[in-house]
């Protein structure tokens, strides 16, 4: 039944993290009249819960290398596209080594960056001092150090986009929730929502751990699970880190775990207030909590004070938990979906961060030209796994 009583757009974007902004940012600077709809408000998914480091060491180094290097060519224009201070600082990244098996799958991974051109190098436990002073070196072989990674507020890349797409015609509806689509002879229609139809022949879903769900609701069985990270911050102190900072164990072969199980890791860094960001603890869920479990804080600190002695009596202001989109295969979803023309997905990408203008250039020329520069065939929604 066609119900459609409301306004029409030429594209409509659901979810307003970082990358349905950037999508919606895109969209309107091509000139298309579009929407953006959020069940909260700005940022009420993962993008709001997260550190704004931009890494590199987390992703996917197989099929993801042109995304990295596309990624960090428009990241390095963007502050200056946007003409809005986005936080951006130039910090290292660093990867404490603890034993021979993460020196050995970290020394693979620093050939592995350096063969795409991003310069990276084996430190060993006696010099780690020079580079982060107070890291425990005493219980390290060394560490595997990208010079060239950084740190944004998230917030403020978030806002800037949303700001500069109003400007240019956004409409926003926030406290909306999408609640399924209108698909007429395998086209998309428009949307359903908890404040009515909406009508658009290209809606594109960028709602991170919540897409499995609007899947279901049109019959689809999308492969993206997701993972609840949890974090704390810390009381501002003076300048003590360098880097931001992830346990090597991310990087070691793990068995699949059962639902619940937590697995806790070291991953730190500090904001430019001089808050130390520490996480992070995860497991799968079926919910969505906001609040962290007690048996996680005690898991999280225990990590980061193994590392950092010297930060034990630190005060911890806020502890928080979010969900973290994730597909097995460690490759994001990004593009058309099969036999609904007009609908498109963009989630679960590694280092969400650095790749948001991208990803918002692709999605635009996806919609407007029907092809992208970026090859998408690895990042097909519907790909076999
Ligand atoms: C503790 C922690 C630290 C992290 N640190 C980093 C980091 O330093 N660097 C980095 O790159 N990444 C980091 N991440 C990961 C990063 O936060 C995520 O990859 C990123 O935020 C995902 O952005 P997104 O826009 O895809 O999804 P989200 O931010 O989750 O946005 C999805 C949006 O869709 C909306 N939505 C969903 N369903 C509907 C619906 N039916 N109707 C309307 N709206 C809907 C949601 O409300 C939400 O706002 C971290 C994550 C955590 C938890």
């Amino acid at each position: 039944m066609k119900t459609m009583n409301n306004a029409s757009f030429d594209a409509i974007v659901v979810g307003a993290g970082y990358i349905g902004s950037s999508i919606a940012y895109h969209l309107c600077s091509a000139g298309l009249k579009t929407a953006i709809f959020d069940q909260g408000s700005i940022a009420a998914g993962a993008s709001a819960a997260n550190f704004g480091n931009i890494q590199i060491q987390d992703m996917e180094l197989d099929k993801s290398v042109e995304l990295i290097k596309l990624g960090r060519t428009f990241f390095s224009t963007l502050e200056n596209e946007l003409d809005w201070k986005i936080g951006l600082r130039k910090i290292g990244g660093l990867l404490p080594i603890e034993n021979e098996n993460q020196w050995n799958v970290l020394s693979d991974r620093k050939d592995a960056l350096n063969k795409i051109g991003i310069p990276s190098e084996i430190i060993p436990g006696s010099l780690l001092k020079d580079i982060e002073p107070y890291l425990d070196s005493s219980i390290l072989l060394g560490g595997l150090y990208h010079e060239f990674e950084g740190q944004v507020d998230p917030f403020q890349l978030i806002w800037a986009y949303l700001y500069r797409a109003k400007q240019k015609g956004l409409t926003e509806f926030f406290h909306t929730q999408v609640t399924g689509f209108d698909i007429e002879h395998d086209k998309i229609q428009g949307i359903h929502t908890s404040k009515g139809d909406f009508v658009s022949k290209n809606v594109i879903l960028c709602t991170g751990a919540f897409t499995r769900r609007l899947g279901n609701s049109i019959g689809k069985n999308w492969n993206v699970h997701y993972v609840m990270g949890q974090s704390m911050v810390t009381e501002p102190v003076d300048f003590i880190l360098r880097n931001h900072l992830a346990s090597a164990a991310f990087f070691e072969e793990s068995a699949e775990v059962e639902k619940g199980t937590l697995i806790a890791n070291m991953a730190i860094s500090q904001s430019v207030h001089g808050n130390i960001l520490i996480g992070e603890s995860m497991y799968e869920s079926d919910q969505y909590p906001t609040s962290v479990p007690g048996k996680s804080l005690p898991a999280i600190s225990s990590c980061w004070v193994k590392y950092f002695p010297r930060l034990e009596n630190l005060r911890i202001l806020r502890s928080w938990s979010a969900p973290v989109a994730d597909v097995r295969d460690g490759l994001p979803m990004l593009g058309p979906i099969d036999n609904i023309v007009g609908l498109y997905l963009a989630t679960a990408f590694r280092s969400t961060v650095i790749i948001t203008p991208l990803v918002g250039k692709t999605m635009t020329q996806l919609i407007t030209m029907g092809k992208s520069e970026l090859n998408i065939e690895s990042f097909l929604p519907e790909r076999h796994f």
